[in-house]
């Protein structure tokens, strides 16, 4: 299938199939069983790339599966600036003493990881690994006086990308294109940039 004319082509559906292969197979092999691992997913980004992935793991591999829905980003292409977790994960869940396997479709500034990691464990998770599906690579900016927050890196990640504003596989664009099977850059006009 081919992108939407307004779009380029980032990685097909065929591309994601076999780096996600990989990518579980580099999971199972790091994930202890000994961990009492849960995967999180944080919806609504992270749906496709989640029930893709999980399926790729090995059938004893035995991890729960729960689901919370954040948001960062507003209706457009920038981030708000602040996290908003509109659905914890069930509350009798318990994650104490355990691994959480937190998986989101894409890890730009960090605010949204940092933020669930600390809301993760502030609920007794013993370890949480990050997996995404997109890093976003950035320029780093010379440092502030004063210390600066290190930004958060994936401990597993599908791809990394530059600065393009990405949408398909699960991910949006005013709601719009989740759908696509592959991963596309939208070409924005100059003042949504
Ligand atoms: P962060 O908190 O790391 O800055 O941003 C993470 C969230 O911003 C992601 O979960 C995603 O919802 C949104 N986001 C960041 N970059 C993109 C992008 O290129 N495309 C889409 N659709 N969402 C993005
Ligand atoms: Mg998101």
């Amino acid at each position: 299938m081919q992108a939407p004319e307004n779009m380029r082509l980032l990685f097909t559906a065929g591309e994601i199939r076999s780096r996600l292969e990989r990518l579980a197979r580099e999971i199972a092999s790091k994930v202890k069983p000994s961990e009492r691992p849960i995967a999180i997913v944080v919806l609504q980004g992270a749906f496709i790339f989640a029930a893709d992935l999980l399926r790729k793991l090995p059938p004893a591999f035995g991890i729960e599966i729960a689901f919370l829905r954040c948001q960062s980003y507003g209706s457009g292409t920038r981030s708000s600036g602040r996290v908003l977790l509109l659905q914890d994960i069930d509350p009798e869940i318990d994650l104490r003493g355990r691994t959480v396997l937190l998986l989101d479709d894409i890890l730009d500034t960090g605010l949204t990881m940092n933020f669930l990691v600390s809301h993760l464990k502030r609920r007794g998770a013993e370890r949480v690994r990050v997996c995404v599906l997109l890093h976003r690579r950035r320029v780093a900016r010379p440092a502030k006086s004063g210390a600066r927050k290190k930004r958060l890196k994936p401990e597993f990640a599908a791809f990394t990308i530059g600065p393009d504003f990405v949408v398909g596989y699960g991910l949006d664009y005013a709601g719009k294109y989740r759908h696509l099977p592959m991963l596309a850059a939208v070409k924005l006009p100059r003042s949504k940039r």
